[in-house]
C-alpha cells in the first residue's frame, strides 16, 4: 500500500530495516525454489514446552476466571513464582507486590520501558552488538543511542573507560546482556560490581536483560544483576519463558527490580495492554516451579549441539572457544566476506538460515550466528551441505 498522503509516523522511518523480516522474505523465496531449509536464523527453540506446563495451560483453560482481562500487574500467584524463583536461584529478595511485573514477552517490555523513560533527545546507551529491541526501543522513543563498541579482543564486554565522560554524564539508560545475544559472552560478577559503579557515579538506569540464565554450560551460573549491592537502587532485570521453557510462541516474560522504574512501566502499560492471558500466566508459574532435572537436561541437549557442531566447524577451519552460555554460535565469516553476503551466500548454496552478525549493530559486521535450534542429525546435515557448497573459514 503505497500513499503519499498518508504518511508514517517519523519514528517508523528512523528504524533501520528489521533483518529477520528480511531473511523471511529471502526464506521464502528460496522455499519457492525447493530449497529444503534448515533455518537456524532466530533465536526460536525447537521442540515442546515441558508437559506439566502444557497440562497446566489445559486446566486453567476450563476455569471460566481465567477467561476474563487479567489483572493490570499480573497474576499475585505468577508475581510471586517469580519473587521465589529469584531467591532460589539468586538468593535475592523481591517484593512480589511493587518489585515485579509480568510481560507480553521481555521485548514488549524492553520497548515500553523506552516509551516509559525516554524522551527525545536523551542519551541512551547501549552496546554494538546487542539484541535489537534495546536499541530499536530506545529509538522509537526519539532518544540518540551511543553505541558502546564491542569487540572480540575485549571479549566482547564493555569496557567502562571507553565511555566519554560527558556521554556518561548525559546518559539515563543502559542496556546490557549477559550472557550475551548475539556473541555469547559471558561477564564475571566483577562486570556487573563494576556496571553497578559506574551507573552509581552518573545516575544512570541500568537494564539487564538476563534472558539466558539457565542456558549454562560446563558448571557456570550465569550472575543476577540484582545480586549486586546497590543494584536495586538504580537497576531493572528482564528476563523471559521463551528460551529455557521452549515457550517462545507463548509471549510471556518479566521484569524486577527497582520499584519505581517498574511503577513507570506498569504505568504505560496499563494505558497500552491488558496483560497476559491468565492462563499462559498459570503455565509459566508452573514452569518456574519445575525441578531442577528440567533445566539440567535443556543444558545437557544444548550443549551437547554446540560441542557437535564446533567439531565439524573445526574440520572447515573454524577454530571456536565453545561458550559457556547461550544457544547460539558466534563465528567469523571468512576473510574478505562481510556478514550480509555471507549469509546469502550460504542460504542460497546450503538452504541453512543464519543470522548476520550486523542484524545487531554494526560492530558485529564480520560475524554470523548461529542457532543451535536443531538435533544433531540435522546439524550433520549442515556440515554436509557446507562441506558440499565450499563453505569454510
Ligand atoms: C530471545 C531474547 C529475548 C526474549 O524475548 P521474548 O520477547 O521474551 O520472547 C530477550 N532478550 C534477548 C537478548 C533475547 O535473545
Amino acid at each position: 500500500m503505497s500513499s503519499n498522503w498518508i504518511s508514517r509516523a517519523d519514528r517508523l522511518d528512523k528504524l533501520p530495516p528489521y533483518v529477520f523480516a528480511r531473511l523471511d522474505e529471502l526464506k521464502a523465496r528460496a522455499r519457492e525454489q525447493g530449497l529444503d531449509l534448515i533455518d537456524l536464523g532466530m533465536g526460536n527453540p525447537d521442540g515442546l514446552p515441558p508437559q506439566p506446563v502444557i497440562d497446566a495451560a489445559i486446566a486453567a483453560l476450563a476455569d471460566p476466571q481465567n477467561h476474563g482481562y487479567p489483572p493490570f500487574e499480573g497474576t499475585a500467584s505468577f508475581r510471586c513464582a517469580i519473587t521465589d524463583w529469584y531467591k532460589r536461584c539468586y538468593n535475592v529478595e523481591l517484593d512480589p507486590d511493587s518489585e515485579a511485573l509480568p510481560l507480553i514477552g521481555s521485548k514488549e517490555g524492553l520497548g515500553h520501558l523506552a516509551l516509559a523513560y525516554v524522551n527525545p533527545g536523551d542519551t541512551v546507551l547501549v552496546p554494538s552488538p546487542s539484541y535489537p529491541a534495546h536499541f530499536r526501543g530506545p529509538l522509537i522513543a526519539g532518544g540518540n543511542i551511543y553505541d558502546i563498541i564491542l569487540s572480540e579482543e575485549q571479549e566482547w564486554l564493555i569496557d567502562f573507560s571507553s565511555i566519554p565522560e560527558e556521554v556518561a554524564q548525559n546518559a539515563k539508560i543502559l542496556y546490557f546482556n549477559y550472557p550475551n545475544n548475539p556473541t555469547t559472552a559471558t561477564a564475571p560478577r566483577e562486570f556487573f560490581e563494576e556496571a553497578v559503579e559506574f551507573a552509581q557515579k552518573y545516575q544512570i538506569m541500568l537494564v539487564h536483560d538476563l534472558c539466558y540464565a539457565e542456558l549454562a554450560f560446563d558448571g557456570y551460573q550465569p550472575t543476577s544483576l540484582l545480586e549486586i549491592p546497590g543494584a536495586k537502587e538504580i537497576g531493572i532485570e528482564f528476563h523471559t519463558l521463551s528460551k529455557t521453557y521452549n515457550m517462545a510462541g507463548w509471549r510471556v516474560g518479566f521484569v524486577v527490580g527497582n520499584s519505581d522504574i517498574i511503577q513507570g512501566l506498569r504505568t504505560l502499560k496499563t494505558n497500552l495492554d491488558y496483560g497476559i492471558f491468565s492462563t499462559i500466566q498459570k503455565a509459566a508459574e508452573t514452569a518456574l516451579q519445575l525441578p531442577d532435572q528440567y533445566v539440567k537436561d535443556v543444558q545437557d541437549r544444548y550443549r551437547t549441539r554446540r560441542d557437535f557442531l564446533i567439531k565439524g566447524l573445526s574440520e572447515l577451519g573454524w577454530n571456536i572457544k565453545p561458550s559457556q552460555a547461550t544457544m547460539y554460535l558466534w563465528i567469523p565469516t571468512p576473510k574478505g566476506i562481510g556478514s550480509t553476503e555471507f549469509a546469502l551466500d550460504v542460504l542460497q548454496n546450503t538452504g541453512v538460515v543464519v543470522t548476520p552478525g550486523n542484524a545487531f549493530g554494526k560492530a558485529g559486521e564480520g560475524y554470523v550466528r548461529i542457532s543451535l535450534i536443531a538435533d544433531c542429525d540435522r546439524l550433520a546435515e549442515v556440515l554436509t551441505r557446507f562441506k558440499q557448497a565450499g563453505i569454510k573459514y
